[in-house]
C-alpha cells in the first residue's frame, strides 16, 4: 500500500492512497489542480483515482468536494448526515454516485476493505478510517476529538498510521486565543494533542512501520515540537514523519504486515 498526504490541516485536508488494487482520495479540502499537481509531482495521476471518501463535513475535508466530484468522475463515499451538512455548509454543485456509509460499519470499495469508527469530534457524524488490502492495515485516524476507546483497540493491528497532532498543550495554554476556542480545540470535541497523539501510537505493535503526525495547527504547535515530544514518549525507533500543511509529503510505503496475530487471523 502506497500513501501520499497531499495537504493536512486547517487549509485542507486530502490523502491519496494507492492500496494495490484501488487509489482512493480521503477528503476534498484542496482543489482539482493542487491534486493533479502533487499527485504528478510524485509520478502519479488523478485520473487514477476511483473513489473520494469523506470523513466528515468541516469546510477543510469538504471545500473542493463537488469539483472534484465531477473533473473525477468517481464516487464519493459520505455519511448521509454528512452529505446533508455538507450542503448546507458549501455549494457543492450537482453530484452525482453517491454511496453512503454509517459510521462504525466496514464498506468496501473494490478489494480494498474500509473500517470506519465513529469519533467524538465537532462533525454531525465524523468518521476514522482503517484500509485493509488483505496484506496490510493503514490507519487514517484525523479529527479525532479525543482518544476514545475505539483507538486504543485498534492501534496494536496497523502496519502505519496517520494520526492528528494537532496541538502541544503548552503552546495552546500560553496562545493568545480566546477561552471558547481554546475550550473547543482541546475539548472532546475539538483535536488532540501531541502528547495524546503519542500515547496512542505507543500501543501500537512492534510491527507499525511508520506513523504520519498530522493536522499541525498553524499557531499553536510545530513540526520540530510535534516530533520531539512523539520522540520524548516513543524513543527514537519508530520512523516518524510531519505531514505538511501546504505541500504533498513524501510518497509512504506500507509493506505485507509482520504482524503475527494479524497473520493469523487472516488465515484461520
Ligand atoms: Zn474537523
Ligand atoms: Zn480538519
Amino acid at each position: 500500500m502506497d500513501v501520499l498526504c497531499l495537504q493536512s490541516g486547517s487549509s485542507g485536508n486530502c490523502v491519496f492512497v494507492d492500496t494495490g488494487s484501488e487509489c482512493l482520495l480521503f477528503d476534498a479540502g484542496i482543489s482539482f489542480r493542487k491534486v493533479q499537481t502533487r499527485l504528478n509531482e510524485a509520478g502519479r495521476d488523478a485520473s487514477e483515482i476511483d473513489a473520494i471518501v469523506i470523513s466528515h463535513e468541516h469546510r477543510d475535508h469538504i471545500g473542493c468536494l463537488g469539483v472534484l466530484n465531477r473533473k473525477l468522475n468517481v464516487p464519493i463515499h459520505i455519511s448521509r448526515r454528512t452529505l446533508r451538512a455538507t450542503e448546507h455548509r458549501v455549494p457543492l454543485g450537482p453530484v452525482q454516485d453517491i454511496q453512503h456509509f454509517v459510521p462504525g460499519e466496514t464498506f468496501t470499495v473494490g478489494e480494498t476493505s474500509i473500517e470506519t469508527m465513529p469519533t467524538p469530534h465537532d462533525g454531525v457524524d465524523g468518521a476514522a478510517f482503517t484500509l485493509d488490502n488483505g496484506c496490510s492495515r493503514f490507519g487514517l485516524w484525523t479529527d479525532l476529538g479525543c482518544v476514545f476507546d475505539d483507538l486504543l483497540a485498534s492501534v496494536n493491528t496497523l502496519d502505519a498510521l496517520l494520526i492528528e497532532s494537532n496541538y502541544d498543550e503548552g503552546m495552546l495554554a500560553a496562545s493568545a486565543y480566546p477561552d471558547f476556542l481554546r475550550d473547543r480545540i482541546s475539548g472532546s470535541g475539538g483535536h488532540i494533542s501531541n502528547r495524546e497523539a503519542a500515547e496512542v501510537i505507543s500501543h501500537a505493535s512492534e510491527h507499525l512501520q511508520w506513523a504520519c503526525l498530522a493536522h499541525l495547527s498553524d499557531e499553536n504547535n510545530d513540526p520540530d515540537v510535534t516530533l520531539r515530544t512523539h520522540r520524548e514518549c516513543l524513543g527514537d525507533q519508530l520512523h516518524l514523519i510531519c505531514a505538511d500543511r501546504y505541500l504533498a509529503t513524501q510518497p509512504l510505503r506500507i509493506s505485507p504486515s509482520k504482524n503475527l496475530k494479524l497473520t493469523q487471523q487472516m488465515f484461520f
